[in-house]
């Protein structure tokens, strides 16, 4: 494991504690400690059990509207210790052969797709099909096309498609945008985004394109990409792209080491972003405008997010994002709830056609428009 993750892994147990203290008004305001939740709850099977699996299904156990009630999974062993630990009874387990039974599962409303990127679209669109709802991780899918096929999926089906976006639902992050949405930072002119870490054993699926997708804008780029969206409030236009790379055999073709893209909005404002597998403590946004800013650092990392704007430091609540956001989820797909930003399959397909764009522009050298 590589060392932001093992610092995050670290972080998460502290997280996952403060969690337990009262955040009535972020997480779920009927639960406010003392009185009992009596409402809809979301029934949830995961797909996948390997490392964000496992602390989404953690991170669970203090959700109020959603329940983790079966598992997906290829691995019998696994199958076994989570039904021991989280209570999973027999009918409830599946593995990826058999998941297609699920449609007749009536105690499962939905499937959280937790393995490798360039399978989502396959089990997406398999999940679609047995009318459950269907929580992916990001990114959803390896491109465009795919995304959207999977969105016009389960558009058919009649099932919801929501992406695990966690950071939407992060109360400081929630902060930023309703200050900037108020005009508290003026006309937005620049946001910076740098997302990273140093990856490491070789052989894992995230060096594997075949798995992958990519390299690191696929998997820790996106924040830098997604960020620059719901931080100044704007889709990009155009973006120009350099790829580096100081290891071609770890990073092979079609795997980017680090990327430094910029981007150009709408309203003229400009983005610098940067992403890498081959750089530690790298987890920063910035949001420059004509009367203020904002700084988060870490800015989306498991956390605590911390964060400063030019009225002083940020100081809501620190919650645990899984638990947060299967709530929130819940409440989107059971209730018809609106998030803030946007976490439907829409929302992930414009990512992709970003990512489709900063790839292009990295190989050819030009600017490259995106059109949505
Ligand atoms: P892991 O490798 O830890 O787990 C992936 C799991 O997928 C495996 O344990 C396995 O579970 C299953 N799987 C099915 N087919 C394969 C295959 N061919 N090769 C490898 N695994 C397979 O990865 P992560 O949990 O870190 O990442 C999974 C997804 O979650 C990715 O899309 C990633 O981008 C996303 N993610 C999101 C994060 C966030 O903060 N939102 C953070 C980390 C990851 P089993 O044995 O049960 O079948």
């Amino acid at each position: 494991m590589n060392s932001r993750r093992d610092f995050l892994q670290k972080l998460g147990v502290s997280a996952l504690a403060l969690h337990l203290a009262p955040v009535s008004g972020w997480a779920n305001s009927k639960n406010n400690n003392d009185v009992a939740y009596d409402g809809p709850v979301l029934r949830v099977a995961i797909m996948g059990l390997g490392g964000y699996g496992t602390r989404v299904a953690e991170a669970m156990q203090s959700c109020t509207k959603a329940k983790l009630v079966g598992v997906i999974s290829g691995t019998p062993s696994k199958i076994k210790d989570w039904q021991s630990k989280y209570g999973i009874p027999e009918k409830n387990c599946y593995n990826y052969e058999n998941f297609e039974n699920i449609k007749n599962n009536p105690d499962i409303d939905a499937v959280y797709v937790i393995t490798p990127n360039a399978l989502h679209h396959d089990h997406v669109l398999r999940v679609a099909k047995t009318g459950k709802h269907v929580i992916c991780e990001k990114p959803m899918s390896v491109n465009a096309k795919q995304g959207q096929e999977m969105v016009d999926a389960c558009k058919k089906a009649n099932v919801k498609l929501l992406v695990g976006y966690r950071m939407h639902f992060e109360p400081k992050t929630l902060e930023v945008i309703r200050m900037r949405k108020a005009g508290e930072f003026g006309k937005i002119l620049f946001f910076q985004g740098q997302c990273g870490f140093k990856i490491g054993d070789p052989t894992q699926w995230r060096l594997n394109k075949q798995l992958s997708g990519g390299g690191s804008i696929m998997d820790i780029g996106i924040y830098a990409i997604n960020g620059s969206r719901y931080m100044t409030g704007e889709d990009p236009v155009w973006v120009t792209a350099v790829e580096t790379k100081t290891d071609p055999v770890k990073f092979k073709e079609g795997v980017d080491e680090t990327v430094q893209f910029e981007f150009g909005f709408p309203s003229g404002a400009v983005a610098s972003c940067l992403s890498t597998y081959n750089m530690s403590n790298l987890d920063r946004f910035f949001l420059n405008g004509e009367k203020g800013f904002a700084e988060m650092l870490p800015s989306t990392g498991y956390g605590p997010i911390k964060g400063r704007t030019n009225k002083g430091e940020l100081t809501q609540p620190v919650t645990v994002h899984q638990t947060v956001q299967m709530d929130e989820m819940a409440g989107i797909i059971l209730e018809g709830k609106q998030p803030v930003v946007p976490v439907d399959g829409n929302e992930a397909v414009k990512d992709l056609k970003i990512i489709d764009a900063i790839y292009l522009a990295a190989k050819t050298g030009k600017k490259t428009e995106i059109n949505y």
